[in-house]
């Protein structure tokens, strides 16, 4: 590509580029937009933040949810877009626990003139299992749809990008641009999950991962805990842990104490910056594949509302709660492990084959 401004920058390596680099190699790119979900509402990084190239190549502007239910608002994703006119507009989560009208997504995109990316990665397991059919389904209604293989998908680490015929060429592209020579045994692992996903047993997985969030986040309701959007309709729980007085960085370190594996995340609007964070993100996708069901999913609610109810934030020297050292109360990382390897124990990952 003949470029004043990538001339300019060649004799530089990608991490000493400066702000200033960067504008001018947007510029030189014709100031390219992209409206993606904001990252605190459940958007992801690749969606155009700083941090990730997406964010550096495009002029990136965000679209959030509705303040008081925490819900998507199409009207505001609308007016967005017509102010901005985004190139692309995308649509997709990684942290939001709800489901999306993706025929509404490209009406809104056709509206401005946008190419309508959806990034499944986080659902398509609900979409290959057809919990997520009409206009839940992107597919239809998407110009790119893009994935991952290696989360609901239940496949090995990967991703796939489909096109309408009109994209074909242009993704097709990313080989060479983006891409290098094909990793061959990873193609032959994708192909084996497609074909596990397109059978009825795969149906079901997906049902029942929709069933068991659903069960999660009751059995947090019921003890009180809150949820952002106040429930799920996907295969994600959000907890939002400032119910429980503390930040998500001091609820994470808590549960990992006590053997449960979580991920803090933002919740929207969240008080405790993107950093210490005010949520836990639950996802049904890998114990439903153990076998859980309903009691199960309840019992980790249970468990998880006993560890965070029994942590309590340090007191900083300016005697304020601490957003990151915490106490975890005697015995209950104990008791939660405890409790937790009896569970899993009842639902081993590979029944039949004895570890000894
Ligand atoms: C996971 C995910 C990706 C891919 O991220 P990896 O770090 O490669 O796994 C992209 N988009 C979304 C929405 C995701 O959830």
């Amino acid at each position: 590509m003949e470029s004043p401004a990538l001339e300019r920058h060649s004799a530089k390596n990608v991490s000493e580029l400066s702000e200033q680099d960067w504008e001018s190699l947007r510029h030189e790119l014709g100031n390219q937009r992209m409206l993606g979900m904001s990252l605190d509402a459940g958007g992801h990084l690749t969606h155009g933040f700083r941090p990730n190239i997406s964010g550096k190549m495009f002029q990136q502007r965000s679209y959030g949810t509705d303040p008081e239910t925490g819900l998507l608002d199409y009207d505001r994703v609308r007016a967005a877009a017509r102010e901005f006119k985004p190139l692309v507009l995308i649509a997709g989560y990684s942290a939001y626990p709800r489901r999306v009208n993706f025929a509404k997504m490209r009406e809104i995109a056709d509206e401005v003139g946008a190419t309508l990316m959806v990034d499944m990665a986080h659902f398509a397991g609900l979409v290959a299992g057809k919990v997520f059919t009409g206009d839940e389904d992107p597919v239809p209604h998407a110009h790119v749809t893009t994935t991952t293989t290696h989360k609901s998908l239940r496949g090995p680490r990967g991703g796939l990008v489909l096109a309408t015929e009109e994209y074909a060429g242009a993704v097709d592209r990313g080989c060479p641009m983006v891409l290098g020579g094909p990793l061959s045994h990873v193609m032959a692992a994708k192909a084996v999950a497609l074909a596990e996903a397109r059978q009825p047993s795969f149906r079901d997985y997906a049902q029942k991962i929709a069933d068991n969030a659903k069960s999660l986040a009751e059995g947090f309701l019921s003890r009180g805990a809150r949820l952002v959007t106040g429930g799920t309709d996907n295969h994600i729980v959000l907890l939002d842990v400032t119910s429980f007085g503390l930040t998500g960085r001091q609820a994470e370190s808590a549960l990992l104490d006590s053997g449960v594996v979580t991920n803090r995340n933002s919740i929207p609007a969240d008080p405790n910056g993107a950093w210490y964070t005010s949520g836990i993100r639950f996802g049904t996708p890998a114990l439903t594949t153990r076998g859980f069901g309903h009691d199960e999913f309840d019992r980790v609610a249970e468990l998880v509302c006993d560890v965070l109810s029994s942590t309590s934030p340090n007191s900083t020297k300016a005697g304020t709660p601490s957003k990151a050292t915490y106490t975890l109360a005697d015995g209950v990382a104990d008791r939660t492990r405890a409790a937790s390897a009896e569970l899993l124990d009842k639902h081993p990952l590979y029944p039949g084959l004895e570890l000894s």
